[in-house]
């Protein structure tokens, strides 16, 4: 193919320039936030498949999250000008592996259409283990159980290559009860999600032709958040990098927020002595953010120790402050985020009107999540949630994919498991076991033990029945999948219908039975994009966001962890506590690796910004049906005070929001809390800068965010004298009117200047 002219390399600066154009041999790219490593690293494969150097096909390119392998095939196919549908192995990891191994899996044992197993069935499947081999599962948890697995998998060590020094893990039954989980998943024809990388490379460590002929064929290999690897993924880059070398790494040291994955940000550092001669390039404009967001971030993440340490500048205009604001609860958060969201979409306060599409909450935690939720469907904002626990993890989604996993691969015994007594059939624990037992007498799965089972009478009565009456349904599904004339949405609203699962919840009374029948409805919908159920059972299992794309514009909520390499015009970071942000785990960890892993989330959550960052706590949270009080993360502390806007919420005990769901008791409970918050250290000194600092161009002012700058020489938190009232605590100021939590008279409204300070 002749090279066509390139206007995608005019776009790119030189050192971007420099690592496009330098297409053999190893490049590293190593560089901050929003300076281009990802539009150098599509503008690198657009310049591959236009100088011929490579069929999309030839090119392995992967990166962390579905949704950043969709955008980086979005760019592409931008800057190609043409769809990307032949660069099939453009991709995450994991969906890079299930391919793999799909062509190979007879050499670890599997059959090519083998489950894959999310964390639900694992922990059961391990539980199972757990129980037979007699140990205690209350004193030593399934859970643990599988995160060493995991960690394991993530180290890539096999139960053979386990070293010894994990010989004491899961009082030292763990490398044991690995193997054994290992062969178990080698019969159910199923493997974990850890199991996809750990098996591609081991065939690859065994397998000398198989390897070579995967280093022939991907001519080029790129990998965007290069940080994030953990040890597995290292090995097998590097395994099919061996050869021709043409790798191009891009990364951040100060993005690494995998640690507790096994990601190991050692190996950015490693990758020059892995691959002797590399091109090192280094990127120092940012185009993503304007200074003030850049100067925020930079400042919140200087408390690390041990960066590589990188300049960054941008000659974006300085445009807002980061934005903070403090709030009573966290339903009060989501209200005013929601009222905000409406308010800057019409641009407010002089700025552009955003679109709901250029606007993202990003949370540390996903149960955050749901306070949005509710909010946004009260008031009718649209919204899309990515990634964190989500639709397909709901009961009755789970319960539908298990009869779908059913279908296509009879062997799969969790599945029937879960299955063969939902709806009821009279099929108990004890039917259960029969079916179980007739299985393993046998060597064959469920369905074919509860075969056997009926034939030789082991069951009788309503139970018999109703399972051979299942038997039958599973047979005939099967058959229906191969009849070319029947769709896959048809076929699945048959399974739901024909089991008896549908009518299971349209007879159901309770509350939730109609939106789990719409969420039924909603999985068949899901269907459609995809060739056969075995297709969409592959996508659930692999991805990490669901978002529906049905039309219009959206907010996105989603964790921070998600939002890794996302920008959005308008970012909103609830949620700065500390115990929340950082997490209670990472600040109850001796030394500072958890913390300073919170520290890089806090960094790549500010850096998404590209115009406008607002950060906001609460100061009372409802964790899991608990309230909580809270103090301000410690890393609001860190914002350098220059670059910050303090906003007051509006009326904090006027509205009477808060006071709902609260019952009367948190009310005091929690109005104890709100007194805490404000009188913590960080929040009193943010309220004492801002009060002091002048006022630099008069701002606009609306009712529901009133800037302190501009009203006056009280500040939040403040305990103050009232001649009538008594002591109290100002909780809100508007103009000379303040707010304040009387300690006898409870909250009212009084004019500034008949209050006086104690220490007057
Ligand atoms: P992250 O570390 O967050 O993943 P990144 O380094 O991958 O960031 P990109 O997402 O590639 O950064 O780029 C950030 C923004 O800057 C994008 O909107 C991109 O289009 C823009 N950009 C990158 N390089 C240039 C350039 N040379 N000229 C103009 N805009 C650019
Ligand atoms: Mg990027």
């Amino acid at each position: 193919m002749a090279a066509r002219p390139a206007p995608y390399l005019d776009d790119l600066n030189p050192a971007q320039r420099e690592a496009v154009e330098a297409l053999d041999g190893p490049v590293l790219m190593l560089a901050g936030a929003g300076t281009g490593k990802t539009k150098a690293l599509t503008s690198r494969i657009v310049h591959l498949l236009n100088t011929g150097r490579a069929h999309p096909n030839e090119i392995l390119s992967v990166t962390f999250t579905n949704k950043a392998a969709r955008e980086m095939k979005d760019r592409v196919g931008l800057l190609l000008g043409q769809s990307v549908d032949g660069m099939r192995w453009m991709g995450t990891f994991h969906s890079v592996c299930v391919k793999l191994l799909r062509r190979h899996a007879e050499l670890v044992g599997l059959k090519s259409n083998f489950t894959i197993l999310d964390t639900d069935d694992q922990i059961r499947l391990l539980k199972q283990l757990i129980s037979a081999n007699n140990i205690d599962d209350k004193r030593w948890p399934a859970r643990m159980l599988a995160g060493i697995i995991d960690q394991w998998k993530n180290r890539a060590w096999t139960p053979e290559t386990v070293p010894a020094s994990e010989a004491g893990a899961y009082n030292n039954r763990g490398m044991e009860l690995y193997a054994q989980y290992q062969t178990r998943l080698r019969e159910l024809n199923a493997t974990d999600f850890g199991d996809l990388l750990l098996h591609v490379v081991t065939i690859f460590q065994k397998h000398d032709d198989i390897l070579e002929q995967y280093r022939r064929w991907f001519k080029y290999i790129l990998v965007d958040e290069y940080q994030d690897t953990n040890v597995a993924q290292y090995l097998w880059l590097r395994l099919l990098a061996g050869g021709h070398k043409n790798i191009c790494c891009v990364g951040d040291d100060d993005q690494s927020i995998y640690g507790w994955r096994g990601a190991e940000v050692g190996n950015i550092l490693r990758f020059e002595k892995d691959f002797p001669g590399a091109k090192v390039v280094k990127l120092e404009q940012n185009y993503r953010s304007t200074p003030h967001i850049l100067a925020a971030a930079s400042g919140v993440i200087s408390g690390n120790e041990g960066r590589l340490g990188k300049t960054l500048w941008t000659v974006a205009e300085d445009g807002e402050k980061v934005r903070l604001i403090g709030h009573w609860d966290g339903e009060e958060e989501a209200r005013w985020i929601g009222e905000e969201i409406e308010s800057i979409q019409g641009g407010s306060r002089g700025m552009r009107p955003f679109s709901l599409d250029d606007m993202a909450i990003l949370v540390r935690a996903s149960h955050q999540m749901r306070a949005f939720e509710d909010r946004f469907l009260t008031i009718g904002l649209p919204y899309r949630v990515i990634g964190g626990p989500r639709f397909y993890e709901r009961l009755e989604i789970r319960d539908a994919m298990a009869y779908f996993r059913v279908v296509t691969s009879p062997s799969d015994d969790l599945a029937f498991e879960r299955i063969v007594n939902t709806p009821k059939r009279g099929l108990g624990d004890k039917a259960q076991q029969k079916i179980r037992a007739a299985a393993r007498e046998n060597g064959v799965p469920m369905v074919e033990g509860a075969r056997i089972l009926l034939q030789d009478k082991g069951l009788t009565g309503k139970g018999a029945a109703e399972l051979s009456r299942l038997i039958d349904g599973i047979d005939r599904w099967g058959r229906m999948a191969g009849d070319a004339g029947l769709s896959h949405m048809e076929l699945a609203e048959i399974i739901l219908d024909d089991s008896g699962y549908t009518a299971m919840w349209q007879n159901d009374k309770t509350p939730e039975a109609p939106g789990r029948l719409e969420n039924l409805k909603e999985l068949v919908k899901a269907l459609e994009q995809f060739e056969n159920l075995q297709g969409f059972l592959e996508h659930v299992s692999l991805i990490m966001d669901n978002e529906s794309d049905a039309g219009g514009a959206k907010v996105s909520i989603m964790t921070l962890h998600a939002a890794k390499g996302l920008e959005f015009p308008a970012v909103f970071l609830p949620g700065w506590e500390d115990g929340l942000f950082p997490s209670q785990r990472s600040m109850d960890e001796s030394g500072l690796k958890g913390l300073e892993e919170e520290r890089r989330l806090a960094y790549v959550g500010i850096t998404r910004a590209e115009e406008l960052c607002t950060i906001s706590f609460a100061g009372n949270r409802r964790v899991f049906g608990q309230w909580q009080s809270a103090l301000p993360s410690r890393f609001i502390d860190e914002l350098p005070e220059d670059h910050v806007e303090v906003l007051t919420p509006p009326g904090l005990y006027g509205g009477g929001y808060g006071a709902a769901g609260m019952g009367g008791n948190a009310g005091i409970e929690t109005r104890a809390a709100e007194a805490n918050v404000y009188n913590s250290p960080g929040w009193k000194r943010l309220q004492s800068r801002a009060a002091t600092r002048p006022v630099s161009q008069p701002q606009e002012k609306r009712n529901t965010v009133i800037d302190l700058q501009a009203t006056s020489s009280h500040t939040m938190g403040e305990r103050v004298f009232h001649q009538k009232f008594g002591y109290g605590i100002i909780v809100g100021i508007e103009g000379d009117k303040l707010e304040i939590a009387f300690e006898k008279a409870g909250v009212k409204k009084v004019v500034a200047r008949f209050i006086t300070t104690p220490d007057d």
